[in-house]
């Protein structure tokens, strides 16, 4: 299996140098060459198996030689012993035709869990066979930052910085990030916003002498390897309710658009997908474009689902390869555009593309706290603002297929929200319990290239 560039001129890589990788070297997303399919038989057979057999045989061919049988096996079965629910990703369902895909049982209380623990098995395993160290550095809103502190902790072959910004994570989220006590772990809290976060990671990426001296390498959504874990959980919850011998729907709350994108990789394979439906919040980039052509940036508002606040959405770069036939050059122009002039509109032809495949819909603050609200008091259901919000739009776009919406996060992640809208404190799971009584420790960093770039360079020569 070959990874090319969304941009077309980074070399060409297997499957591990992609994964270790993260951004390609010409500023492009990697994707593999051509997607493998199952056949209906093939997906009819995986019915009622494991979480974690169907993670193997729906990976298994993006992975190449990479791994053997025995160890990808291995690595599949470490990284998800740690989840709460046997089930591992859980349905509830909601309404006659409508459930909730509960992907908030991982360590951290997030959905970035299931990619990121497994993220962190691959890396130790390929890391330890070349004898090499690599620092990571992702930017995150929240949840990608403690789903990759949790995985990459006290490893000996990683060091690992996180930036997120400053004041607007919540104070689980932050902690999270800031209180295991690992030296390889270093969260920095820059002045500005997750947009500012996301912009500093890709300019360390494309400083190519910077990114070559400190072995960078990237785990936010950018990396092939996170959309790919993601691609497992559409299945198993198709599977259950009654696929590949029906179609079903799902709706994700959605920010980088890596989730999603998992979905339409998984209907790409041959699962029988209906629609995806985009949620968003008050920041609807992906609405507005899906909706008019226009993709514009526009300021940043903070919300109350603060994972999904972002106006640059990473992984749209890779629906737009695939809309418009992929075609690197077309890419390579919007992206230009979206840099020098904030913006771009979509071709016709790759719109309908992307509109036959994609619905969307935004959801205001107001909305959130009454969908949260009214779930809690029809089905006894505690859902975090990200999830409300699929939740409202899954509801407002009902077919008659079944409907699965994602619940991205756990209530206890987000309680200020939920408190709000219920007056219930959805208690955090016992095995955090003592998370506010942890010390934590951080650095404030400014929203610098060079600063950042200096503080890394020093801490990893300790
Ligand atoms: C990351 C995140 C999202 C958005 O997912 P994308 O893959 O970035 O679209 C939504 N909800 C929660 C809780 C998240 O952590």
């Amino acid at each position: 299996m070959k990874y090319v560039s969304t941009r077309g001129t980074a070399p060409v890589l297997n499957f591990e140098q992609a994964m270790l990788s993260g951004l390609a070297r010409d500023g492009g997303l990697y994707v593999p060459e051509t997607i493998p399919t199952l056949s209906h038989a093939q997906i009819a057979a995986l019915a009622g198996k494991s979480y974690e057999d169907i993670a193997f045989a729906v990976m298994r061919p993006f992975v190449g030689d990479t791994f053997t049988d025995d160890e990808f096996a291995a690595i599949i079965a470490r990284a998800y012993a740690g989840f709460s629910h046997t089930a591992r990703a859980p349905l509830v369902q909601l309404g006659p035709n409508h459930h909730l895909l509960e992907l908030f049982h991982g360590p951290t209380l997030a959905f970035k869990d299931f990619a990121m623990q497994l993220i962190g098995q691959m890396f130790q395993h390929s890391l330890a066979r070349q004898g090499t160290r690599v620092t990571i550095v992702g930017a995150t809103s929240g949840d990608t930052g403690s789903a990759a502190i949790e995985a990459f902790r006290g490893l000996d072959a990683v060091d690992v910085f996180i930036l997120f910004p400053k004041g607007r994570v919540s104070d689980v989220q932050r902690r999270q990030m800031t209180t295991p006590i690992e030296k390889n772990v270093h969260a920095l809290a820059l002045e500005g916003d997750f947009d500012d976060c996301q912009a500093r990671l890709k300019d360390m990426f494309n400083d190519l002498e910077f990114r070559d001296s400190v072995r960078l390498a990237g785990v936010n959504s950018i990396n092939w390897a996170r959309v790919l874990a993601q691609v497992v959980y559409y299945f198993t919850a198709a599977l259950s309710l009654g696929a590949p011998h029906r179609q079903i729907s799902f709706t994700v709350p959605t920010g980088n658009f890596g989730d999603i994108y998992a979905g339409s990789i998984a209907r790409q394979m041959g699962l029988p997908i209906e629609r995806l439906v985009v949620a968003t919040n008050q920041n609807d980039i992906l609405h507005r474009a899906l909706s008019t052509g226009a993709y514009v940036t526009d300021a940043l508002h903070a919300s109350i689902s603060p994972s999904m606040d972002i106006q640059v959405s990473s992984n749209f770069e890779r629906a737009l390869f695939d809309a418009s036939g992929r075609d690197p050059v077309a890419v390579c122009a919007m992206m230009q555009a979206l840099r020098d002039q904030r913006g771009f509109t979509i071709a016709p032809e790759p719109l309908a593309v992307l509109r036959a495949l994609y619905a969307s819909g935004r959801v205001s603050e107001a909305e959130t706290l009454a969908t949260i609200r009214d779930i809690y008091d029809t089905t006894g259901e505690l859902l975090c603002p990200h999830s409300a919000i699929g939740v409202k739009v899954a509801e407002d776009s009902l077919g008659r297929e079944p409907m699965v919406t994602l619940a991205t996060a756990h209530p206890a992640k987000f309680p200020t929200a939920v408190a709000q809208a219920t007056g219930q404190h959805p208690p955090l799971p016992a095995r955090m319990a003592d998370l506010f009584d942890r010390t934590e420790r951080m650095r404030d960093v400014p929203n610098d290239l060079s600063a950042l770039q200096t503080l890394i360079r020093e801490r990893i020569a300790l």
